[in-house]
């Protein structure tokens, strides 16, 4: 059975983060110069305009920023899904990306709830990151 979703399209900026997630390694750009790090992947770093950039490999823990829950399937391969929650987790290391919450109840989920990341393989050549409530 084939995934039905939409799929990631990389691009040279972003291309080094999939390839992390392939490996179940969240991937976050630190800028060499200022030491910013950023979230999403791009060329320059927004706080010093340097394009001298690392990669870490961010610990995959943060908290729950924001979210909503979705009623309604804007794609029908989406529809199975419902409810589901789609959130903005702040990373310990700073940057916030967009995500699911996943493996507990839509209405477990709160700001401020502690996460950590999880990984849903969807294809042989990708892997997303979703997150889960940090256990205990
Ligand atoms: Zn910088």
């Amino acid at each position: 059975m084939s995934y039905k979703k939409p799929l990631p399209v990389p691009d040279a900026d972003s291309q080094p983060f999939w390839e992390g997630c392939r490996k179940h390694r969240l991937r976050i750009q630190k800028c060499a110069e200022c030491g910013q790090v950023r979230w999403p992947p791009s060329i320059v770093c927004p706080e010093c305009l340097s394009q001298n950039t690392d990669w870490i490999v961010s610990g995959g823990r943060g908290k729950v920023y924001t979210y909503v829950v979705y009623h309604q399937a804007f794609h029908p391969a989406f529809e199975e899904e419902l409810p589901y929650v789609v959130a903005v987790v702040e990373l310990e290391e700073g940057p916030l990306i967009l995500s699911n919450i996943v493996g507990c109840p839509h209405d477990f989920v709160k700001c401020e709830m502690p996460v950590e990341v999880t990984w849903e393989d969807i294809t042989e050549e990708f892997s997303l990151p979703k997150f889960q409530p940090i256990q205990g």
